[in-house]
């Protein structure tokens, strides 16, 4: 089968043959509908995140079930599912606790899986590899959906719609009335939007170094869209009562950004750090700064969320129609257009690429 493998920092991925062993007993075999791509994957191949090569890409997806391996109990060939990059363990001190998003044993960035057409150890990007036509998963990382859910809707539930609407009702817990800001709108980004207007938040300011994200950002449910730059702090205070925001969401992972996140934050505020970043990237606070402003900063690892419980639930949203995710697809390619689908997101363009590989 193809994927979309990447064998160097800095060099564009391309799409390989590769060979993938048959699903071991808790195995499940995956024929991949729909995938997203996500800035994760971009760091794993820009080198922000450092990750084994050659690695095969891809985190965010959903497809058929087409063979499970022995002792299978979760699902039967057929069922559609989405894939859970970081499916709990339920047994340690984090699961126990209900923080299944903090498992010891989840979010491994890559783990060896299958072979290059060479003979070469492949390894697979959260343990999924999903830009892909098929995945070899445990079955603890697929989570079964209605027939009826469209593949990219189920795709993006995967990382960036529970992410997102994590991060706002979960981590954040944003209430009605309370203003919220939004730095840097990729597919995260503008989901956060989306749940925070769903939460009842007002303002919601969206905030992008890019003017052309301006459209995305009001059509996925921001009252205003603010480009980013210094005068930041100073436009979000204009909005709220000089202030600053009650929340403040950041979706890029650098220190520039969560630092312009917590200086448009109001004191006693909360900045909820979304985005992945690197771990020389050192964001300045002072001591009094951290007093006097009574702020708090955390980060939403996947949203908070527990993917078996909330990814159904999601889904339901989005066949009831409580839940529209077409604001944050901009873009639709094969495999073949997965490697231009990470330049555009570089670039800072668009929102989310599905790929149907
Ligand atoms: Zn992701
Ligand atoms: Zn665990």
């Amino acid at each position: 089968m193809r994927a979309l493998v990447a064998r160097a920092v800095g060099e564009p991925p391309r799409v390989e043959p590769v060979e993938l062993p048959a699903p071991a007993p808790g195995e499940v075999r995956v024929s991949v509908r729909a995938a997203g791509v996500c800035h994760s994957d971009l760091s794993m191949l820009n080198g922000t995140v450092a990750a084994p090569y050659p690695l095969a890409l891809g985190h965010e997806a959903a497809g058929v079930v087409i063979e499970t391996g022995a002792d299978v109990t979760r699902v039967e060939p057929g069922e559609h599912v989405v894939l859970n990059w970081a499916p709990p363990c339920r047994r340690c001190w984090y699961c126990e606790r209900h923080e299944p998003w903090l498992c010891e044993r989840g979010g491994v960035p890559a783990v060896a899986r299958g072979r290059t057409a060479a003979g070469e150890p492949l390894h697979v990007t959260l343990g999924l590899g999903a830009l892909a036509e098929e995945v070899v998963v445990p079955e603890t990382a697929v989570i079964p959906v209605p027939a009826e859910l469209p593949f990219e809707a189920a795709a993006l539930l995967g990382c960036a719609v529970l992410t997102g609407v994590g991060a706002v009702r979960r981590t954040a817990g944003v209430a009605p009335g309370e203003s919220v800001v939004v730095i840097g709108l990729g597919g995260v980004g503008l989901s956060v939007v989306g749940a925070a207007r769903a939460a009842g938040a007002d303002p919601v300011l969206a905030v992008d170094v890019s003017p052309t994200k301006a459209k995305l950002a009001l059509a996925a449910g921001a009252t205003e869209f603010l480009l980013s730059d210094d005068s930041l702090s100073r436009a979000v205070r204009g909005r709220t009562d000089r202030r600053g925001a009650d929340h403040a969401f950041e979706c890029v992972g650098r220190g520039s950004t969560i630092r312009a996140a917590w200086r448009a934050t109001r004191r006693g505020g909360t900045v909820t750090v979304v985005g992945m970043g690197a771990k020389d990237d050192v964001v300045p606070l002072s001591a009094l700064e951290i007093f006097h402003s009574a702020r708090t900063l955390r980060s939403s690892v996947y949203g908070s969320s527990d993917p078996d419980r909330d990814v159904p639930a999601l889904a339901r949203s989005v066949l009831d129609g409580s839940l529209d995710l077409a604001p944050l697809i901009s873009d639709r390619t094969d495999l073949d257009g997965a490697a231009a689908a990470f330049d555009r997101m570089a670039r800072g363009e668009g929102a989310r690429t599905v790929v149907v590989p």
